[in-house]
């Protein structure tokens, strides 16, 4: 039903203004003079629209740049994968009225082809993760009427593996949050899950042998396998109780081990590991992080970033054991302690080893391979001229924004690599040209970054690091190449003018209490 929620005249081009519908939030927004309603919370984590940004027609969400076009509400940018609920906007006698049904829904699915049986031809998509999923429903949304057969070696349909570390392994979030999609949405599209591995392709002839002893050849092959976490050389590290931490299974199997459990070692100081500490810290347990870093993430964000998050573990009880190595585990039916380069024992129920990742591509013959075991991308993800693209995890791909080929381990980079090259398969591609970020979350700060945030040389901080309130930019060059911290719309500002090659030098920001990046835009 229809109600009334602002005056025309006083929502100015630009304003983003969280309104009540009949108890219900909707977002109003003014771009380029005509007044829109949406749904106000972004499909991902329900980010409040109304404090992101809007700028050049799209509208960012301030918690982890979720972009959608500020006119129709369409996703333009993952980690969403749905758009916007759209409201019916009325102006009558200088009023604003919006028609905000009570059975709306929280998002708004892309159009999407419907599969056509004439259509003989089949893709197929390897991985269910954060890339393949988001390249099995960009196939249909960018027209494509074929058989899409998504090879998932693991029993689940793809869910939201980030939170595994955060909110369900901290037991905060249920299980139903991971999933990212129902099962009907995928029967609903003509999407089919098989949940077997790939055993092997040859990318020169597509032949794909599965787990399963079948094989097959489909006209276009995405590589969307993502990695395969590093293990631990020491002695004991195939212990029970010593863990890695990769899939929704991985989850489960530490927190079983958690009940019962009072010490927990953490190995590593990457996100991953910090993330984990801080959950099983918040479960009660005792915990130790064992690194070879001074700081945690120190080569990621820089030292006082990484000093911040080590202050706010610290704070809530987590122990530190840095610039150490494990020399070996001890235990017998399972992991009692672990002994430290040192020569310091501690004793432990369950350990976790978070000490980076390894692309998952060994299966993968006649490929041209990054240094790191990466694939090697053209600008469209396509791996060669015969039908087969990467993305994701696996994909050492040319970065547009600072140059050079990388490879990067984020979630909403992999599914805006998902979403590129399954335009590029369905003959709609265009030149990759999205600005990576990541975020990670520890005792409830978040923490965000957009950018490259590698070989940077120099880093200068706008705020108070120390006290969580701040951008951090990274410098390589004499250009800005990366920014992190805790001011999300610095963040979705430099995103923005990085898209569009409009960021400021970096002697604009020195001493400066604010960084202003919204005002450049
Ligand atoms: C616990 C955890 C927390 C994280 N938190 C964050 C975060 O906060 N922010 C962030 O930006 N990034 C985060 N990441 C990183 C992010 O999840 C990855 O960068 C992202 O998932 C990569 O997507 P992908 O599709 O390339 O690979 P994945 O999501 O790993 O998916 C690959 C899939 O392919 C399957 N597979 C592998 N080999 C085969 C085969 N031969 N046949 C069939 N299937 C196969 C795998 O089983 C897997 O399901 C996190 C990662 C983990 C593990």
């Amino acid at each position: 039903m229809e109600h009334k929620v602002a005056r025309d005249d006083e929502l100015r081009e630009g304003e983003l203004r969280e309104v009540q519908v009949a108890g219900k939030k909707v977002l109003l927004l003014r771009c380029d003079g005509v007044v829109r309603a949406f749904g106000a919370r972004c499909p991902h984590y329900d980010g409040p629209l109304a404090k992101g940004l809007l700028h050049d027609g799209r509208l960012v969400c301030p918690w982890h740049q979720g972009t959608f076009d500020a006119g129709t509400g369409d996703l333009l940018e993952p980690p969403p994968l749905s758009g916007l609920s759209t409201f019916a906007v009325r102006l009558d006698g200088g009023d604003v009225y919006v028609d905000r049904p009570d059975d709306a829904p929280r998002q708004r699915t892309m159009p999407m082809a419907g599969r056509d049986p004439r259509d003989e031809r089949t893709f197929a998509v390897i991985g269910g993760g954060a890339a393949g999923a988001a390249a099995v429903e960009a196939l249909r949304q960018n027209g494509f009427t074929g058989r899409i057969v998504l090879l998932c070696r693991e029993e689940r349909r793809p869910y939201d593996r980030p939170n595994l570390s955060k909110d369900y392994l901290a037991g905060k979030g249920s299980a139903d949050w991971l999933p990212l999609r129902p099962v009907s949405f995928y029967e609903r599209h003509d999407i089919e899950l098989v949940h077997t591995g790939v055993t092997s392709l040859d990318a020169a002839s597509r032949r794909l042998e599965l787990d399963d002893g079948t094989s097959m050849t489909p006209d276009a092959v995405l590589i969307a396998s993502g990695a395969l976490p590093r293990r631990l050389e020491a002695p004991g590290a195939e212990l029970p109780g010593v863990f890695t931490l990769r899939s929704w299974s991985d989850c489960d199997a530490v927190i079983a081990a958690v009940a019962g459990a009072a010490r927990a070692i953490v190995i590593g100081a990457s996100f991953i590991a910090m993330e984990t500490a801080a959950a099983l810290r918040e479960r009660g347990l005792e915990v130790t992080v064992v690194a070879p870093d001074e700081t945690p993430l120190a080569a990621q964000l820089g030292r006082e970033v990484g000093e911040l998050l080590r202050a706010r573990h610290e704070e809530r009880g987590v122990r530190f054991a840095l610039g150490r190595t494990i020399a070996r585990f001890e235990g017998d039916q399972r992991v009692r302690a672990a002994q430290l380069d040192d020569g310091r024992r501690l004793e432990a129920d369950l350990v976790v080893v978070g000490v980076g990742v390894t692309p998952a591509t060994a299966f993968v013959v006649n490929a041209a391979r990054s240094d790191d075991g990466g694939l090697d991308v053209d600008d469209e993800l396509r791996v060669n001229d015969n039908g087969v693209w990467a993305a994701g995890d696996v994909a050492c791909y040319p970065e547009r924004h600072v140059g050079g080929r990388v490879r990067i381990e984020h979630w909403r980079l992999a599914e805006q690599h998902g979403r590129a090259a399954a335009a590029s398969m369905a003959g709609r591609g265009a030149p990759f040209d999205a600005v990576p970020g990541f975020w990670t979350e520890q005792f409830g700060l978040r923490v965000a970054s957009v950018g490259v945030g590698r070989g940077w040389s120099d880093a200068l901080a706008v705020g108070d690091v120390a006290g969580g309130d701040f951008t951090m930019f990274y410098i390589g060059d004499e250009v800005l190449v990366a920014a992190a911290g805790t001011r999300d719309l610095d963040l979705a500002a430099f995103s923005e003018l990085m898209r569009r090659g409009r960021l400021p030098r970096p002697d604009d920001l020195r001493g400066r209490s604010d960084a202003g990046l919204v005002g450049l835009l």
